[in-house]
């Protein structure tokens, strides 16, 4: 494959050249992985920069319907969309929640929007990877929105928010009761929490839960990264397209007064740091996966069980034996 060909392509906004950057960038082949990286360097030194907003919520909030009414919203006012996804489901099972080809009908129609399911690995640190790539090669392609879903489980918030300049909640309206079943791990890194189907029957009890999540928001510290009044806490009916308009004005008001004060470009420089150091670990964690080394760790495991090695004197051979040297614990 041609990268720089290719390169010149996605800076051209090209958007099959961008479906093919994506595949290659999720390929696990070595030489795909090389190109891969290359074109990511090349592409790199464009200083493209989309506002790149993470969406999370347990299946059934109505996350489609809501990126498909906002997606369209923000393409009517002349934005470039792109829409990503990170699924754990996919890492666990193979299957995915949020791969439905199905999903965002209007939206995938749009010459303006772009869709990308979660990758499928084996793992969802491979997924979060595969998934910045992919984050990176839209940037390049000039989307000025990139909305990263993933569902609410386990570590992908965590993951999907340091990949994100803004992190969205999306809840459905519920009794004061369930607001314990939130994390809080996960208000904490939430910028704005929605209350979606604010319509018909639900209208009055997603009023309540918006008033119930902004009273727990006004409880947590004040972010050094929040200008007053956030963390905020919205109602909108995504199926309605009610509140949307809002809710952009907030995260617009909320990006535009952390590029003033600094915190974008320091958010995205921790960021850049997690991920190197993330690549790190991931590389060591690879070495452990070969045969040889597996089949390494299963003699020295054995050895530790029948005593003829100590525990650290086996780690250490294994160590040496991999390359990674003589590590000093200390
Ligand atoms: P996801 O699993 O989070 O992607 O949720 P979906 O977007 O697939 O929506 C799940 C269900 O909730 C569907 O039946 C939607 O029609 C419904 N839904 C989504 N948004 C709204 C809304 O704003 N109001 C109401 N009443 N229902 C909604």
């Amino acid at each position: 494959m041609d990268i720089t060909e290719l390169s010149k392509k996605i800076l051209q906004a090209d958007r099959r050249a961008l479906a093919r950057a994506i595949t290659l960038v999720e390929s696990a082949r070595a030489d795909h992985r090389a190109q891969a990286d290359a074109l990511l360097s090349e592409l790199a030194k464009s200083d493209r920069q989309a506002l790149r907003i993470g969406l999370s919520g347990t299946p059934g909030v109505g996350k489609s319907t809501f990126i498909e009414a906002f997606g369209m919203m923000l393409i009517e006012q002349g934005l470039r969309v792109a829409v990503l996804a990170v699924d754990p489901s996919s890492a666990r099972s193979g299957g995915s929640i949020l791969g439905d080809k199905t999903r965002m009908e209007r939206l995938s129609r749009e010459r303006a929007a772009f869709i990308r399911p979660s990758p499928s690995q084996s793992h969802l640190g491979g997924v979060a990877r595969r998934t910045r790539d992919a984050v990176a090669l839209c940037e390049a392609a000039g989307f000025d929105v990139v909305l990263i879903e993933t569902v609410g489980v386990g570590q992908s918030e965590t993951v999907v928010s340091e990949l994100s300049d803004l992190f969205l909640l999306l809840l459905a309206p519920a009794g004061g009761d369930e607001l314990q079943g939130v994390k809080r791990g996960i208000m904490e890194i939430a910028d704005m929490i929605l209350i979606n189907k604010a319509d018909g029957d639900l209208k009055a009890t997603a009023t309540r839960t918006c008033a119930d999540y902004a009273g727990a928001l006004r409880l947590l510290r004040k972010r050094p990264q929040d200008p007053e009044g956030f963390p905020k806490a919205l109602t909108v009916s995504a199926i309605e397209a009610a509140g949307l308009d809002q809710a952009w004005e907030e995260i617009q008001a909320l990006a535009g007064w952390r590029r003033e004060n600094g915190f974008w470009d320091k958010n995205r420089a921790q960021q850049a740091q997690y991920w190197f150091a993330e690549e790190v670990r991931q590389a060591l964690l690879s070495r452990l996966q070969t045969s040889w080394a597996k089949s390494r760790m299963a003699d020295l495991s054995a050895q530790v069980a029948g005593g003829a090695q100590t525990p650290q004197d086996a780690a250490r051979d294994m160590l040496l034996g991999l390359g990674v040297g003589d590590v000093d614990p200390s």
